[in-house]
C-alpha cells in the first residue's frame, strides 16, 4: 500500500492543491493528514471541505493544535497564531467546525501511528525537534513507525533495539528505506506553511511494501497565497513568512 501523508496544511489553498494533484499521478492508495487544517492561511474554508472530501473517500485525519483552538479559546498560542485563529473562526460554518471538533488526537493503521504533535501526549502540542525530544515518543509507542507534523521542518529519527535514538539525514526526494530492525520517527513537514527556509510545499510518501519513506517537495503559487493573505487583512509576518519559507 502506498501513504500519501499531509500535515500542516494551515488554509492554504494553492498549496494544498499542488500537492493533491502530485499526489494523484504516484498511485497512492490511502491518504493521512497530520492536522492543521486550518490556521494561518487565508482559505480555511476550502481546506476544511477538501479534507472533508478526503475522509469521505477513504483518509485519516487526526487533530492539530489550531483546529483545536477553533473550538477553544487560542489560550498558549503566540500573538500572530492567535490573532489568525480568530479571523479563521467565524469564516467556518458549524458542519466545518464540528468537522474539525470531531478529528482524534491520534490513529493507527496497522503497525503506523499518525499524531500531529509528540506521541508521548498528544494533546499537549509538543515540538519534536531533536532525537532527544523523540524519545518519549517511541518510549510510549510500540509503532513500528509514527507519523507528526507540527514543527513544520521535516525529521526522521529512528530508535534501535537498545532504545538508542538518532537523527537521521534526509536525502530530499528519494526514498529512504526504513529498515525492519530499527523503528522511526518522521516529521513531515509542512504543505501550506513550510519552515525551513523552502518556500515549497512539503510531505511525505510511504510504500508500506517496500517500507521506504520518500520525503516530497512541491512548489507551488506563493504569490496567489501571498495576495489572499494580504487582501484578508491577515498578520503580514505571515505573508513574509511563506515567501522566504521559514
Ligand atoms: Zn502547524
Amino acid at each position: 500500500m502506498r501513504l500519501a501523508i499531509l500535515s500542516d496544511l494551515h488554509g492554504n489553498r494553492e498549496a494544498l492543491s499542488a500537492v493533491l494533484a502530485d499526489l494523484a499521478v504516484r498511485a497512492v492508495d490511502r491518504i493521512v493528514v497530520l492536522g492543521d487544517i486550518v490556521g494561518y492561511g487565508p482559505d480555511p474554508a476550502w481546506c476544511v471541505d477538501r479534507v472533508r472530501a478526503l475522509v469521505d473517500a477513504g483518509a485519516i485525519c487526526v487533530l492539530g493544535n489550531h483546529d483545536a483552538a477553533i473550538a477553544g479559546t487560542g489560550a498558549g498560542m503566540g500573538t500572530t497564531a492567535r490573532a489568525a485563529i480568530d479571523w479563521t473562526r467565524p469564516r467556518l460554518d458549524p458542519a466545518q467546525r464540528g468537522f474539525l471538533a470531531g478529528l482524534p488526537l491520534t490513529a493507527t493503521l496497522d503497525d503506523l501511528l499518525f499524531v500531529h504533535a509528540s506521541a508521548n501526549d498528544p494533546g499537549d502540542w509538543i515540538y519534536v525537534t531533536s532525537d532527544h525530544k523523540a524519545m518519549p515518543s517511541f518510549r510510549v509507542s510500540a509503532a513500528r513507525v509514527i507519523f507528526c507534523g507540527h514543527v513544520h521542518v521535516p525529521a526522521l529519527m529512528s530508535c534501535d533495539r537498545a532504545g538508542r535514538v538518532a537523527q537521521q539525514r534526509i536525502p530530499m526526494g528519494q526514498p529512504v528505506p526504513l529498515i525492519r530492525s530499527r523503528r522511526w520517527l518522521a516529521v513531515l513537514g509542512a504543505v501550506g506553511q513550510p519552515r525551513d527556509g523552502v518556500a515549497q510545499a512539503a510531505y511525505g510518501l510511504f510504500d508500506t511494501e517496500l517500507n521506504e519513506l520518500t520525503f516530497r517537495r512541491v512548489p507551488y503559487d506563493v504569490a496567489t497565497t501571498v495576495q489572499k493573505l494580504r487582501a484578508a487583512g491577515l498578520p503580514e509576518a505571515l505573508a513574509l513568512r511563506l515567501m522566504k519559507g521559514e
